[in-house]
């Protein structure tokens, strides 16, 4: 099967340019100018005034994730479908260890939940919430696998809590290993406190779960964790940075020449802890870190202007409101934490980003694609549009608007944070390795298409 996309403007990290790109089978066999008639295709698609971008890739997905009591609704299926309307052609999740459980048992069950269902390639992370000798040997064997990063936490004491010697030690086996520790960087005890506190005084609606969580508890997580690596002599990711704070750490790392590196989310930058007001309707934003004050959004636009933030991902972690939010009626702690947004995420960025003239289109490409490939061992294979690389790529028409809802988006939520919010830009086809999977607004992918990236070792983290 080859197609020609033609008459395009191809948009890269590096630059854009007219060009059309002729895709044989999984892959990008020419990048070029006028290349119609050069070469018998199956297929030509006009991409006459909109761009060419390589497919967006979110490394910070949660399908099925087990919290609270319950399950992020979306399956490797739907969560997947869902990326691919919105310009999403690799997600990487977190497979989770359970305390007491190997690493083994909860890659296995990732692997389980995603092979055969998953509509795009996606890749692992892993969750570790017991550092052991076992673990540690583990860590080795998923390295040699493909799943080279593993996240721990300094939140959530008793659930996925890791004091500094286990991290130090997670560390430690990565300086040998080649593997990327991941942070979830706030400090879990002290908001843990405050949140008791919060409650025994008689808030107990969402918007508590945003006043316990001070910025600053993340900010000094943040600074921990980064020293902790700098010790271990190894580079570091921060997950969902949010805080000013936290991002005053990763500047002051980076300026110091450490491997720090992290990423934001959408919610950070579009959404703020107003939102979280509103009664019990806030816990349709709960999430953590919470939704800060909307003075923290600039400052992370400038972190991802100046390339302090690397990358943009969602977290994406759907629960109900009806049935699964509600189980935190009346403690906002019990509400599961995690919010709907692997669909959105492009077209927010290009909105409240390229439109609205905060980044140009190249770093836009850059935060969703090109650095998550780079930093997470995918690229050049994936986050490029070069010939060789697979043919996942996007037709994104960047003048075409369209209204955020739940009524119309393909995320299996039933609300949207976005609700009612017009965005300019939208992905009109959607090639995973060489197939189309969404076009003009129709699934045309396949359950099962989807698979597993073996991933190469954070060297890129090691380098930059
Ligand atoms: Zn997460």
């Amino acid at each position: 099967m080859r197609t020609l996309i033609a008459n395009g403007t191809v948009v890269t990290a590096e630059g854009s340019y007219p060009a059309d790109v002729l895709v044989d089978g999984d892959q990008i066999a020419q990048v070029g100018a006028s290349l119609a008639g050069s070469a018998a295709v199956d297929e030509t698609i006009d991409a006459t005034g909109r761009y060419v971008i390589p497919g967006g890739i979110d490394v910070h997905t949660h399908m099925e994730l087990p919290f609270g009591g319950t399950f992020a609704k979306d399956t490797f299926e739907t969560g997947t479908r869902a990326a691919a309307f919105g310009g999403t052609t690799t997600i990487v999740d977190f497979a989770v260890q359970s305390r007491g459980k190997s690493l083994r048992e909860g890659l296995d069950a990732w692997h389980a939940k995603a092979e055969g269902n998953a509509v795009v390639d996606y890749g692992f992370h892993m969750i570790m919430s017991d550092v052991n000798d076992d673990t540690l040997a583990e860590m080795d064997q998923l390295v040699a696998e493909g799943v080279p990063d593993f996240k721990l936490f300094t939140a959530y004491p008793g659930v996925f809590f890791s004091d500094d010697g286990a991290i130090f030690r997670a560390m430690q086996r990565t300086a040998k290993n080649g593997g990327l520790i991941m942070m979830h960087a706030e400090n879990g005890l002290a908001i843990d406190v405050i949140a008791a506190d919060t409650v025994a005084a008689g808030t107990t609606d969402p918007i508590g779960h945003g006043l316990a969580r001070y910025p600053v508890l993340e900010g000094e997580a943040t600074n921990r964790v980064i020293r902790l690596a700098q010790a271990a002599n190894v580079p570091v990711y921060i997950v969902h940075l949010s805080a000013s704070e936290a991002l005053d750490a990763v500047r002051v790392a980076r300026d110091e020449g450490l491997p720090a590196f992290a990423e934001t989310c959408p919610q950070y930058l579009f959404l703020s802890l107003d939102d979280l007001g509103h009664g019990f309707e806030g816990a349709k934003f709960v999430c953590s870190p919470p939704l800060r004050t909307a003075d923290h959004q600039p400052e992370l636009w400038k972190g991802l202007v100046k390339d302090d933030l690397q990358v943009v991902s969602t977290d994406h972690c759907p629960f109900d409101f009806h049935g699964q939010k509600d189980l935190g009626v009346g403690d906002f702690r019990k509400i599961p934490n995690g919010l709907p947004g692997v669909e959105d995420r492009m077209d927010l960025l290009h909105d409240g980003g390229v439109v609205a003239g905060k980044i140009t289109k190249e770093r836009w490409v850059e935060i969703t694609s090109t650095a998550p490939a780079r930093l997470f061992g995918l690229y050049p294979r994936k986050g490029a549009i070069a010939v060789g690389a697979d043919a996942d790529l996007v037709i994104y028409d960047p003048t075409r608007s369209h209204t955020i809802s739940a009524r119309t988006h393909h995320m299996n939520v039933d609300y949207s944070c976005y609700e009612g919010r017009s965005v300019t830009g939208g992905s009109d086809v959607v090639l995973s390795r060489g197939s189309v999977v969404v076009r003009d607004g129709t699934f045309t992918g396949r359950k099962g298409a989807g698979r597993f990236l073996r991933r190469a070792t954070a060297d890129y983290a090691r380098m930059a």
